[in-house]
């Protein structure tokens, strides 16, 4: 089967999954008034394959059928261009905010499938062989995965390293005929209702005894006693020119209860495999995922760059701490670009023949990334002032009888309309103020754990040699 269109998206969300939101079962995804927007969101992101099918789409390497670039594993640098390419545009369509389009797992268990080799270790032949054949499957029926890693938090002081005795963790509790059950809770499970499949793979080390913890398996969003409590829409109605980003992207966050839940065999790429479990997300899944989602961020800082310039030119700012201002966020994203040209120029072997990108870039970037977002969304704030909350909705700059006092009154500088003025500062109170906006925000602080850990991990990981070298010439040089 060829790569999905957004209409076949849409029809799949139709069957028996348990999503809550607010105090209500919702039965009707796509037509829910809290959901339909990103719905139709993520349709466009499906239809957009087609659109930009030169970009977007590859031919299956076993079935010649197209299949989404992010399906690939690179093999040369032309490949991780080509990779970049397409997913360049999914990060463009949705300008980054969208953080968990379907790229990003497609790209994640391309990687997982390419370097089976690193699931096959320590004896878990026969579960990296089902996780080959479940990215076939996941390609080829161009499946939408969400995915759940972390723990829930009961209680700090005791919580890590996770206790054996913990019953609030997803655990397996049994064997069946054909397959095992499941049960406890995983936080959290970024694009959910919208979603065919849920992934469940490893988050952080597991401690020795933790067997029952030692997770990895994809089942249906509709399989029974799986159970979705999504966190309060932050979407707003479907007008475009009021609410820009937030009509249309907001890809809800849900925690996930598995109430005795029965997962197939043919599903389960981990079961009780605690050395391959805290060694699967140690090697390539790192270079190869942070490609997508660097493009994605780096995508949205020269988005929130041009927003922010052209914020500055509407109401004539030109004063030299606003221009200061600009030039910092145009730097972050400059920064970014580089980082992820030098990762890709840069990749390496990671056996089989697959090459990811550089991962010293990634790492700085992935450290460094949680200060650099919240920074931009403060710069538009400290740019747009009072003037983010003088925006007449579009029903108002409809009244002919209100429309001419719009106009004179909210125009901007030089030649620019009240219409332009609103609709920018528009768009930028939804990337920085709204209620998506402060998602967004957390988002980008913890989607890949929170930059203290993560600056952490680069300095661990961190080549010291030339450093080392530079040193000591000072320290070990003659006295005299
Ligand atoms: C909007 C959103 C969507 C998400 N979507 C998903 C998803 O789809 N799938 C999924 O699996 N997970 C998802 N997550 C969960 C995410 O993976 C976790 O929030 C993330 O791993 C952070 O976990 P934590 O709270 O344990 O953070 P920690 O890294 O423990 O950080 C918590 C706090 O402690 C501080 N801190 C931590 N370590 C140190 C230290 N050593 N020194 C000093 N300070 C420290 C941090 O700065 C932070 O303030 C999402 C989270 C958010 C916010």
């Amino acid at each position: 089967m060829p790569a999905r269109t957004g209409a076949e998206l849409l029809a799949g969300l139709r069957d028996d999954r348990e999503i809550w939101v607010g105090d209500e079962r919702v039965r009707d995804i796509a037509g829910h008034p809290e959901f339909a927007g990103a719905a139709k969101g993520l349709a466009a992101v499906f239809d957009l394959q087609y659109a930009a099918a030169e970009d977007c789409l590859y031919p299956d390497p076993e079935t010649g059928e197209p299949i989404n670039v992010s399906h690939m594993a690179p093999r040369s640098k032309e490949d991780i261009q080509r990779r970049h390419r397409g997913l360049a545009r999914i990060a463009e369509h949705t300008v980054g905010v969208m953080g968990r389009t379907p790229d990003y797992m497609n790209v994640t268990y391309a990687g997982f499938a390419a370097c089976s080799h690193e699931w096959a270790e320590h004896g878990n032949e026969a579960g990296a062989e089902r996780l080959v054949e479940y990215q076939k499957l996941l390609r080829r029926k161009d499946i939408c995965l969400t995915h759940t890693l972390i723990h829930p938090t009961i209680d700090k002081a005791t919580d890590e390293p996770l206790r054996t005795d913990n019953d609030a963790v997803l655990r397996k509790v049994g064997d069946t005929e054909h397959g095992i059950i499941v049960r406890g809770a995983r936080i959290l499970a970024t694009l959910a209702p919208f979603s065919d499949e849920i992934a469940v793979y490893p988050g952080r080390p597991l401690p020795e005894g933790g067997e029952k913890f030692a997770l990895s398996f994809c089942i249906p969003m509709s399989a029974p006693r799986m159970r979705f409590f999504c966190r309060d829409s932050v979407a707003s109605g479907p007008n475009r020119f009021d609410h820009p980003l937030s009509s249309r992207f907001d890809e809800q966050d849900a925690f996930v209860i598995f109430d005795d839940v029965e997962v197939p065999r043919d599903r389960v790429f981990i079961d009780g495999n605690i050395d391959v479990y805290n060694q699967v997300m140690t090697r390539s899944w790192n270079p190869n995922v942070m490609q997508q989602t660097m493009i994605r961020a780096q995508t949205k800082l020269e988005f929130a760059w041009g927003l922010a310039t052209a914020m500055a030119e509407a109401i004539g700012d030109r004063s030299p701490q606003s221009q200061q201002m600009l030039g910092e966020l145009w730097s972050y994203a400059q920064l970014a670009a580089s980082a992820v040209r030098a990762a890709e120029d840069h990749p390496a072997d990671y056996g089989n023949g697959v090459l990811f990108p550089d991962q010293a870039p990634f790492s700085a970037l992935r450290a460094i990334m949680p200060t650099w977002m919240p920074r931009a969304n403060e710069i538009i704030k400290l740019l747009g002032s009072h003037n983010l909350l003088a925006t007449p909705s579009w029903g108002l700059m409809q009244n002919p009888d209100l429309r001419p006092l719009f106009d004179h009154y909210l125009r901007g500088a030089k030649d620019t309309t009240a219409e332009r003025r609103v609709r920018l500062f528009r768009l930028a109170w939804d990337y920085a103020g709204s209620a998506l906006a402060n998602r967004v925000e957390l988002y980008e602080r913890f989607y890949l754990t929170s930059g203290a850990r993560n600056q952490q991990r680069a300095q661990m990981l961190a080549n010291r040699d030339r450093a080392t070298r530079l040193l000591d010439r000072f320290l070990k040089e003659p006295i005299d």
